[in-house]
């Protein structure tokens, strides 16, 4: 059965993206069907639309999504109508040295995939979908590896942050930084990641978060997400979060915009023997430089996470049940709830550094 869908639409790098009608492909053996219900606009998706990544075109947007399954088709064992699930955007397989090693977030059959072909428009034009997702639609048709079920009382809109923006910095901060109750945490750059490392850094039990941004406007949003101090990014950075931690520096600092800069920042506002993780995503042309010296005497690890370092089948209900129990509070990270055809607005709101998540409910 053929089925129709609405999706946002981007025709090619720097354009407007635009509802489109388009057409799904049959749910093939293994695949599922799933009605999108919330999205969240994330940075990738907004480096997607200015030319930063570079799918193919024309490409349906969004990634971070939930939903509920209405279609199944054979031999899907995951999954069943009705369950509703978190969408996956770099599903494992389960078979490669990597998973094999345990680290599934590597897997090599899966990362670096910017877009698959998938549907068609009205006219037979083949259409991309965003990370094998394309979740700024009504629906989508995905492997059934890509969706993770988690509890019907977790609202879409929640689940649809643990997607991605969530998985990533909860992980950064329990997984890969291995954050203990008691230590110091700096966090560089506030978007929804950012917020979410500040979260999850609480939660975790740390006895200062001391969150960062370029923007004053992230205050309030910081101290909801449990930040105990702030600061507006500038020249000092480094030796202010120093001089709120006895002199030393933080244990942790975590990067969160992917500048070669803020890194460079993150490494001195930390204490010798402390952890700087890297989570923002950042290009091939800005070099970061070091001494010899520095990298030996200073004793600091310099390491960074990707995805989250997660396997998401074990952490995303991990996560829900988080927020289910009260342990992680997300609810400060939504400020917008949108409609499909509001999500251009919100790249333009994501690219002047204002608020913090915005969602679609569909
Ligand atoms: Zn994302
Ligand atoms: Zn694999």
């Amino acid at each position: 059965m053929t089925s129709y869908f609405n999706g946002l639409v981007l025709r090619e790098a720097g354009a407007r993206p635009a509802v489109s009608e388009l057409r799904l492909p049959e749910v093939g053996p293994g695949q599922v069907r799933v009605k999108v219900r919330a999205a969240g606009v994330c940075h990738s998706d907004l480096s997607m639309v200015n030319g930063t990544i570079r799918p193919s075109y024309p490409l349906v947007l969004g990634h971070e999504a939930a939903g509920e399954v209405v279609e199944v088709g054979e031999h899907v064992t995951r999954a069943a109508v009705g369950d509703h699930v978190v969408l996956n955007w770099q599903p494992a397989c389960r078979n490669c040295w990597f998973c094999d090693q345990g680290e599934p977030w590597l897997c090599s059959t899966s990362s670096g995939v910017a877009s698959l072909e998938n549907g068609v428009t009205l006219d037979g034009v083949p259409v991309h979908v965003a990370l094998g997702l394309g979740a700024f639609a009504d629906q989508v048709v995905a492997p059934e590896n890509a969706v993770i079920p988690v509890p019907t009382a977790l609202a879409f809109e929640t689940a649809a942050l643990l997607s991605c923006g969530v998985l990533t910095g909860a992980g950064a901060v329990r997984n890969t930084a291995d954050v203990q109750a008691g230590e110091s945490v700096a966090v560089i750059g506030l978007g929804g990641v950012g917020l979410s490392v500040v979260a999850a850094a609480r939660a975790a039990g740390a006895s200062d978060v001391i969150a960062v941004d370029v923007s004053e406007a992230k205050k309030g949003l910081a101290e909801a997400a449990g930040a105990t101090d702030f600061v507006v990014s500038s020249d000092a950075l480094s030796k202010d979060i120093r001089g709120r931690t006895s002199g030393r520096g933080a244990d942790h600092a975590f990067e969160c915009v992917g500048r070669a800069a803020t890194i460079r920042a993150a490494w001195r506002a930390t204490r010798r023997g402390g952890k700087v993780t890297v989570v923002g995503m950042g290009s091939n042309d800005d070099l970061m430089s070091l001494s010899a010296l520095d990298v030996f005497s200073s004793a600091r690890t310099l390491r960074s996470s990707v995805y989250g370092s997660a396997d998401f089948d074990i952490e995303i209900p991990r996560l829900a049940d988080d927020v289910l129990t009260g342990k992680l509070s997300l609810d400060h990270l939504i400020t917008d709830r949108i409609a499909l055809p509001d999500v251009p607005d919100a790249f333009d709101r994501m690219a002047r550094g204002e608020g913090a998540r915005s969602v679609v409910s569909l």
